[in-house]
């Protein structure tokens, strides 16, 4: 693995010499499947962070361009399609957004409208019904508004367990440190529990979780979700609560993976209904996952590891790239990176 640095370096210089354009040539035949989150003109307190789940539109609509000139933008249910044929589009690129933010709505519906370009967005469904924001946001919210020396205290002050004080003491910078409190969170205590805490935690700081969220749009609503369904936009399944489904037991991952597929299916009226891990790497998600996914009729499972798509690749395992906020080189060289890597055999 290469460090950021040197990385960021040979992305730019790839991008640059014109080099990136051989890769792109030679590496036609795989499919890239994107991942955006939250485009927004701020980043505000509920997405700053450590996930990178944020862009302007500014930058997205730049990255889009990128796209649309040297890639073939297609739907996520035509590419399954033509993988069941054995067929791939040169150059496919699909969308897609998780979590369903509500500026998807606002700034990238219009985007999308305009340029006539077929997305798909997964929703964590608990955030949509009743307007409940997921817990991350609300964790978000707190370390960045008050800082996460506080917050650390705090958490230690409430739970004073050795468990908490073990799962942060190697966080090197308060970047790492907010990641391994949001992995304690994930993996460490049952989702009841997480809430409890949250909800302490805003009374502590004195801070109304219904006010701060009823005066801030977060995510959508079934109301927009349904206008972008009549036009075109496809919806998929994001889980309900956003828990990684390895830190569950095999009853409560179906009780989740049905009750939000039911969810969406008393809203929208969908054929093809697609299901994307949250977090999505391999440690977020164990092997029954996949299994219940596929009993409860999803046509197709994504992850967010950057595996190469092609048509060899099952249609329980496809794989995607998270765009976060970088620049156009550097997106370049994103999409390019697992070919690069399956000819280098890193
Ligand atoms: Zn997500």
């Amino acid at each position: 693995m290469m460090k950021s640095f040197t990385e960021n370096l040979f992305a730019l210089m790839l991008y640059y010499s014109g080099l990136i354009k051989v890769i792109r040539d030679k590496g036609r035949p795989y499919a890239k499947i994107l991942a955006f989150h939250s485009v927004s003109n701020d980043e505000n307190y509920f997405v700053q962070g450590v996930t990178d789940i944020w862009i302007s539109v500014a930058l997205f609509v730049e990255q889009l361009s990128y796209i649309r000139k040297y890639y073939n933008i297609t739907s996520l249910q035509g590419l399954v399609e033509s993988l069941q044929k054995g067929e791939i589009q040169e150059r496919s690129v699909v969308i897609t957004f998780d979590d369903g933010f509500a500026d998807n709505y606002h700034f990238v519906y219009p985007i999308l409208e305009n340029f006539r370009i077929p997305a798909t967005i997964f929703l964590t469904t608990e955030a949509i019904d009743n307007r409940k924001p997921i817990w991350i946001q609300k964790l978000n919210y707190l370390i960045n508004k008050f800082g996460i020396d506080k917050i650390v205290d705090s958490m230690k002050g409430l739970l004073g367990d050795a468990q908490f004080e073990r799962s942060i003491s190697n966080a090197d910078s308060s970047h790492c440190l907010h990641k391994q409190i949001e992995q304690f969170l994930a993996y460490k205590v049952p989702k009841e529990f997480r809430e409890e805490i949250l909800l302490k935690l805003y009374a502590k700081f004195n801070i109304s979780l219904e006010n701060i969220f009823s005066q801030n749009e977060i995510f959508l609503s079934w109301k927009t979700v349904k206008k972008m369904h009549g036009n075109g936009i496809c919806f998929g399944n994001h889980g309900e609560s956003h828990t990684p489904f390895a830190a569950m037991s095999v009853d409560d991952q179906r009780a989740e993976i049905v009750s939000s597929k039911n969810m969406i299916e008393k809203h929208i009226k969908q054929d093809f209904l697609p299901f994307a891990y949250p977090f999505g790497q391999q440690r977020d998600f164990a092997r029954a996952t996949k299994r219940i996914i596929d009993e409860a009729g999803h046509s197709c499972i994504l992850t967010a590891m950057p595996t190469l798509v092609d048509v060899n690749t099952s249609l329980q395992e496809l794989g995607r790239i998270v765009i976060g906020n970088i620049p156009v080189y550097r997106l370049a060289y994103e999409l390019e990176k697992s070919v690069l890597k399956s000819w280098l055999k890193l």
